[in-house]
């Protein structure tokens, strides 16, 4: 059952495209995974677009009909879609039996599982229009912890598999996070099977220990 959902903000600029795009891979691996929140979604949208519909028209310039049309028309070929995932997704990069692949990772690059210490592997996945973004896959085994950090600014977290506890709450299968720079925090797996997350940072993260910090810096988060 999933327990921890977006708030609406982030609903909200999911549905009106004014998300980040590392934000709404996280955030839309949530709402395909969350039927409450697929609602909820639909129904954010359908309030945009009844708005649209109520705005006063506005006079528009003669000839934009047909210079919008010019533009349409010379615009170059739109590029080639990317292979969805999992045929982009490298062979090394398996999740657990049973655990799909989110779709909103379609068209990302996904790298093999690195190990970043025992039990813990970590995959950087490149979105193509923002390379840049921080968004990361990562697999902890039972009884590992991801080492105590905080964020200089904010976390987004989708739990793909397995579950973690943080002494804020357990996030299960499904469940998202948002953490902000006021959480410092020690994730630890629970029982059972390996936890598999998508995140997005904001920032880097700063772990508390120099040695997690080493590996963060070499890993690039
Ligand atoms: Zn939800």
């Amino acid at each position: 059952m999933i327990l921890h959902h977006p708030e609406d903000e982030f609903l909200l600029s999911l549905a009106a495209g004014r998300l980040p795009a590392g934000q709404s891979v996280v955030v839309a691996a949530h709402v395909e995974s969350c039927a409450a929140c697929g609602a909820r979604l639909r129904t954010l949208q359908a309030v945009g677009g009844a708005l649209l519909e109520r705005a006063d028209p506005h006079p528009l310039s003669p000839g934009l009909l047909a210079a919008t049309l010019r533009r349409i028309a010379d615009a170059p070929p739109e590029r080639p879609r990317p292979m969805p995932l999992p045929a982009g997704a490298p062979a090394g990069t398996s999740l657990p039996p049973g655990v799909a692949w989110p779709t909103s990772l379609r068209g990302c690059q996904v790298s093999p599982w690195r190990w970043v210490g025992p039990g813990r592997r970590f995959s950087r996945v490149r979105l193509p229009h923002e390379p840049g973004a921080s968004l990361f896959l990562l697999s902890i085994s039972p009884g590992r912890s991801l080492p105590r950090h905080r964020h200089q600014e904010l976390e987004l977290t989708q739990v793909l598999c397995g579950a973690f506890a943080d002494g804020r709450a357990v996030f299960g299968p499904g469940d998202f996070d948002a953490a902000g720079s006021d959480v410092h925090h020690e994730p630890l797996v629970q029982p059972g099977s390996d936890c598999v997350c998508l995140t997005w940072v904001e920032g880097r993260l700063g772990f508390d220990g120099r040695i997690a910090a080493a590996v963060a810096h070499w890993v690039g988060i």
